[in-house]
């Protein structure tokens, strides 16, 4: 489909038209704490704005000191200097956008001392308890909620949005789960649980007059014990419309739900029943959101009647054109998401800046002002995974002319495995991405050629980049070339089929993801009706927060037995991606994965794997064994080039492979293919 006609009607809503139907969603980014913050927000959000998306929401500002996420998190109250959101509230309309400012209060997710809540319950995933909010401190949070609101206005902003998802203070007053231990006006029963919401929206508008935006998030579906029912959903929502909401974004689940809900193992539109639920409630209009990364989808969404909008945080950070180039007809130009949340909510959630692993120029907008080349080069890449494609890509849109060549038959390199794991084959999107802008840039690919130093000698070259990769690093272990090893790389192209019993030899990412591989369901992770019934979801909302029943369903355990093995001691997984290897560690247990960490691998025979564990001798008896112990970086090219006095550079996992990353490498090419 090339053409998108309600993705792309301009929409009134309360006091605002919007140009088309795609609001970039509130992102925790942490840009505010970087180097010229203001600058970077602005050109941040104005980039959006340029590349068209209709609405920008920020990140969530508190409306109070208790209210922080963390210690030093922004608080948007009668202390803040408007002078700086005026310069990025007029950088977004100078470029045709409209902004408007996320109030977020974190109730009991607050990591500080002031933490406070409904209740006086410490939740799941902070170990710090509330102190419960008397009724006259509920009355202050709604005044302070107010006048952040009217703060805001006077700041430039176009409206405000009303963090009432995700598990925050508001959504801990309106679900039973939070909110069982109180009986005043705002706690008792349900319609007692709803007046805080109400109450905000009334005071915000009653501060703020009939012209300025009213955004409440609401949460579509809660995923947690005791949460909202959907009727409960759907009859709060009517609430917040009569209140003074003008339009109902939807979230989905709170921060301590079992359940994923924006990973890329989430089928894309899974929640579309949830935010449908919200839609037949209200007249105003309602924004899906959460894995929706495609001009296609959100087209099929709306046209569904699903939603009248469209919310995309990761999709905007991948490409902030997203929506320019949809309507020039120019998707297939689009640079997707891959909902690997590695360079943005794992950032994030280990306190650094979010950026994107497709797009490193994301929070980075004012580094990579683009400047043409004083002399347009030619340019030999070797090797064609993410770090020689991104080169490639970047180096010929700033007008290099570039060859690629590639020894395998196909685009990718490491990426390839990545594809073939269950969740991860939103990874062939980067691949379908970067091989699109190939053709159309004109760059010369030469797939199936090994690029010796003759060639490259021969080829008239200003410039050689070596992306050659890397090679599975083979430990030292008695026994190693038994025919019953392989490695990762044998098995996750299918160059070799492990037995019924497997031992995994390195528990890092890759280990995890070859027993995933050998485990895991594909169709999970694809077919949203398969997703909901593995995660007890309820999709008729019946229940109380959308739970069929304990968050992981019991599925047949795979005729296969697999054990993952490490030296180090301590929990095998611990770096993994903090948003996604609790799921992968969640159903590798459900599989029945043996992890086995501490050990000293002693030799591998046809019994099977002998290793030390405490001192003490055992035998592991399998009939495989998978080496997942890391890479050596291939630079065989290298050194043969430098023997003959031949300068080259390398990038990606042939210069660094410890820790190999796309995310790096990606990054590392970008910033060459600006400076070369
Ligand atoms: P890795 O994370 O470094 O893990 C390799 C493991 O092999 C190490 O944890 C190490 O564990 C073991 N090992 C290393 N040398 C060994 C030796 N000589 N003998 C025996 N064991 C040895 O590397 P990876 O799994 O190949 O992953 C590479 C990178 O890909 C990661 O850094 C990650 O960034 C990325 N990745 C991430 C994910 C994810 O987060 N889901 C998935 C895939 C890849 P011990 O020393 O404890 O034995
Ligand atoms: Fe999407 Fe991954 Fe980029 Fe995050 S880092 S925006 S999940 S592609």
């Amino acid at each position: 489909m090339t053409s998108y006609p309600h993705l792309l009607e301009p929409l009134d809503a309360g006091p605002v038209r919007l140009r088309n139907r795609i609001v970039m969603g509130a992102m925790h980014t942490r840009l505010e704490t970087l180097d010229r913050p203001t600058e970077r927000v602005a050109e941040f959000y104005a980039a959006r704005a340029r590349g068209e998306a209709a609405l920008i929401l920020t990140n969530g500002y508190s409306p109070n000191v208790e209210g922080r996420i963390e210690e030093d998190s922004e608080v948007f109250d009668d202390s803040t200097d408007l002078g700086p959101h005026r310069v990025i509230t007029s950088a977004v309309h100078e470029a045709g956008g409209l902004i408007a400012l996320q109030i977020l209060h974190a109730g009991r997710y607050a990591k500080h001392a002031f933490a406070v809540g409904p209740g006086k319950d410490r939740a799941r995933i902070n170990p710090i308890a509330p102190r419960l909010l008397s009724t006259d401190d509920v009355w202050d949070t709604i005044a302070a909620f107010a006048r952040t609101a009217e703060l805001a206005q006077a700041a430039g902003y176009d409206g405000v949005e009303i963090m009432g998802s995700e598990g925050y203070l508001i959504n801990e007053f309106t679900a039973e789960l939070t909110n069982d231990q109180r009986d005043d006006e705002f706690g008792g029963d349900f319609a007692r649980r709803c007046r805080l919401p109400v109450e905000i929206l009334t005071a915000a508008r009653a501060r703020t007059g009939p012209g300025f935006l009213l955004i409440y998030r609401i949460s579509a579906v809660d995923l947690v014990d005791r949460g909202m029912t959907g009727g409960q959903v759907a009859d709060l929502a009517r609430q917040v419309e009569a209140a003074g909401a003008d339009i109902i974004n939807t979230g989905i689940g709170w921060h301590e739900s079992a359940i994923p809900t924006i990973a890329a193992s989430v089928p894309r539109g899974a929640w579309a029943f949830a935010t449908q639920n919200v839609k037949a409630a209200v007249a105003v209009p309602v924004i899906a959101s959460n894995r929706i990364n495609t001009p296609e989808l959100a087209e099929e969404l709306l046209a569904g009647g699903v939603a009248d909008l469209v919310s995309m945080a990761r999709p905007l950070l991948a490409d902030p054109d997203f929506a320019v180039k949809a309507r020039t007809g120019r998707s297939e130009q689009i640079n997707r998401c891959i909902g690997c949340n590695q360079a943005c909510l794992d950032l994030i959630f280990t306190n650094r800046t979010a950026s994107c692993m497709v797009n490193p120029r994301a929070g980075h907008e004012i580094e990579f002002t683009r400047r043409d080349p004083a002399t347009r080069k030619r340019i030999a890449v070797v090797g064609a995974g993410p770090a020689g494609l991104a080169f490639a890509v970047n180096a010929a849109e700033l007008g290099h002319q570039v060859v690629l060549f590639e020894r395998s038959d196909r685009l990718g390199g490491q990426v390839n495995m990545a594809a073939v794991v269950p969740g991860k084959a939103e990874f062939r999107e980067m691949l379908g991405y970067f091989g699109r802008r190939l053709d159309g840039l004109g760059v010369e690919v030469r797939l199936g050629t090994t690029a010796g130093a003759d060639t490259l000698a021969a080829g008239g070259f200003d410039e050689i980049v070596l992306a050659t990769g890397v090679t599975p690093r083979i430990p030292v272990i008695d026994g190693v070339g038994h025919p019953m090893v392989m490695t990762y790389s044998d098995v996750l192209t299918g160059a070799r089929v492990p037995g019924r019993r497997v031992a995994i030899i390195g528990a890092g990412g890759i280990g995890f993801d070859v027993a995933e591989f050998l485990l895991g369901d594909a169709a999970e992770s694809l077919d949203p009706d398969a997703f909901l019934q593995a995660w007890n979801v309820d999709p008729a909302l019946v229940t109380a927060g959308g739970l069929a029943g304990p968050p992981r369903a019991e599925v047949p355990r795979p005729d296969r037995e697999v054990t993952l093995l490490q030296r180090t001691a301590g929990r095998p997984g611990a770096r993994l991606g903090k948003s996604t290897g609790w799921i992968l560690k969640a159903r590798l247990r459900q599989a029945g994965v043996r992890m086995i960490p501490g050990v000293s691998y002693t030799r591998i025979t046809g019994a099977g794997l002998h290793y030390e564990l405490d001192g003490q001798p055992a035998l592991l008896e399998v009939d495989s064994v998978v080496l997942c112990t890391g890479q050596e970086s291939e630079r065989t090219l290298y050194d043969e080039l430098a023997g003959r006095g031949i300068a080259a550079r390398l990038i990606g996992g042939a210069d660094v492979a410890a820790e190999l990353d796309a995310v790096r490498a990606i990054d590392q090419a970008t910033r060459l293919a600006v400076m070369i």
